[in-house]
């Protein structure tokens, strides 16, 4: 057991700040996620802070030197997440300790965040629940190696928590219409048989793009679906696109500018990306990465005549863009932009419940289109019978190439004796790999 301080963590931004007026913590936000909880402040100005976990029982010390509480936040509580309550006192009158009574042990990360759009400057404290110290870690290994029949299908409603995402004339956050909309799908899925949808997003929290790619592999996705709402600064520009990633550059300047401010998402959650080495290991992915570009291009204009039915469309062919969210190299991945936010009209559609469900019924339209031609091995959709209605110059040899089956396999799944074939007969193609 350990006892007292277990780990120090002295973080010093703008050590010449401290003699100046004090910085205000006007507001705190906090965003729970499964496992993680996040805690923001928003500040009056950038703060020097450190730092410290205490043990039996778990809490997390907060120092911030040269720093007052505003009265309005004085009766927030802030119990939601990991965190069982919060508590503050001002230290040797200028300093403010925050502390944090924790429901269970945690890994904790902070950092500043520089004004952006609607926020100001901010100390964020990331909660990363710590496993290696509550759980048994032996029981998870078994579970992640039995693969499932099912096709399984990650949503990803983008955004979230901090970051709202795109925002409409009317207030409305993209962030809350895409989870709608992700929810819609998720339901829609449960209900086909041989699918199995995993939401990347549950809530409304904020996760990485990184994080979001790293979930959909850890549940062995074979379909990684990114949905958002776009905006503009025309607020004519409308209509739904569908993305993939791109090998090289993006397909044009709206494309760049979207790719730009999708994957800022990072910045403001603040976590840094500009990492070296993983510069190299995306450089190392995208060469894997083509097989999975073209699976994603089949997949994203099956998923672009879906919502042809129920929505315009903002081009007409699947667009190519940097979404770094797109980044798994072994899992088709598109990135769905419903409809645009900025444009009044399709803002009120998107708001619009039965819009939700329309277009959660357009992209797995294009879902099930994808697999009727693509299910993967061993899963039960790859299992399920398929058929073929002989036409004029059909031989059972072009058919058995066609389907990558034997002739022998053919003939005695439909009881075959001679060669002859009848137009328009339906012959039953045997499971492949079975
Ligand atoms: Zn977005």
């Amino acid at each position: 057991m350990r006892i007292g301080v277990a780990m120090m963590l002295m973080i010093s931004m703008l050590s010449a700040v401290a003699q100046a007026a004090p910085v205000t913590i006007n507001n705190m936000r906090m965003w729970p996620a499964p496992d993680s909880t996040r805690l923001v402040f928003d500040l009056s100005g950038p703060v020097e802070h450190a730092l410290f976990t205490l043990h039996q029982p778990e809490r997390l010390v907060i120092d911030l030197t040269n720093a007052r509480m505003a009265n309005q936040v004085r009766d927030l509580t802030l119990a939601q997440g990991h965190v069982r309550q919060m508590r503050y006192a001002s230290r040797n009158s200028h300093d403010l300790r925050v502390v944090l009574d924790l429901k269970g042990a945690v890994r904790p990360k902070s950092f500043i965040l520089k004004p952006h759009r609607e926020y100001g400057h901010r100390l964020v404290i990331d909660l990363q629940e710590d496993d290696s110290r509550d759980k048994p870690v032996v029981a998870k290994e078994a579970n992640t190696r039995t693969r499932s029949k099912d096709v399984i299908i990650a949503i990803d409603a983008g955004h979230g928590g901090d970051d709202p995402g795109a925002l409409g004339r009317r207030g409305t956050r993209e962030k809350d219409v895409v989870l709608k909309i992700a929810k819609q799908l998720e339901a829609l899925i449960k209900k086909e048989p041989g699918m199995k949808p995993v939401m990347i997003r549950s809530g409304d929290y904020f996760l990485s793009l990184k994080k979001r790619v790293d979930v959909a592999r850890k549940h062995h996705a074979d379909l990684f679906i990114s949905i958002h709402a776009d905006a503009f600064n025309n607020p004519r520009a409308h209509g739904s696109s569908v993305y993939i990633l791109s090998e090289g550059k993006s397909s044009s300047d709206v494309a760049q500018f979207l790719a730009d401010s999708e994957n800022n998402s990072d910045l403001i959650g603040g976590v840094s990306l500009d990492d070296k080495d993983e510069l190299l290991k995306m450089v190392l992915v995208d060469m894997v990465q083509n097989t999975t570009i073209e699976d994603s291009h089949e997949l994203a204009g099956n998923v672009l005549s879906g919502l042809r039915r129920v929505n315009s469309l903002h081009k007409n062919h699947v667009e190519q863009a940097g979404f770094r969210v797109l980044k798994a190299p072994d899992v088709p991945s598109i990135l769905v932009e419903t409809a645009f936010i900025s444009n009044p009209a399709e803002e009120k559609k998107l708001r619009s419940p039965a819009h939700q469900k329309k277009l959660a019924q357009a992209m797995l339209q294009g879902i099930k289109a994808y697999f009727r031609k693509n299910a993967p091995e061993g899963t039960t959709l790859a299992m399920q019978e398929r058929r073929h209605r002989i036409v004029r110059g059909d031989t059972l040899i072009d058919i058995a190439e066609r389907y990558q089956v034997s002739v022998g396999r053919l003939r005695r799944t439909n009881g075959l004796r001679g060669d002859v074939l009848r137009v328009g007969e339906i012959l039953r193609i045997p499971v492949t790999g079975s």
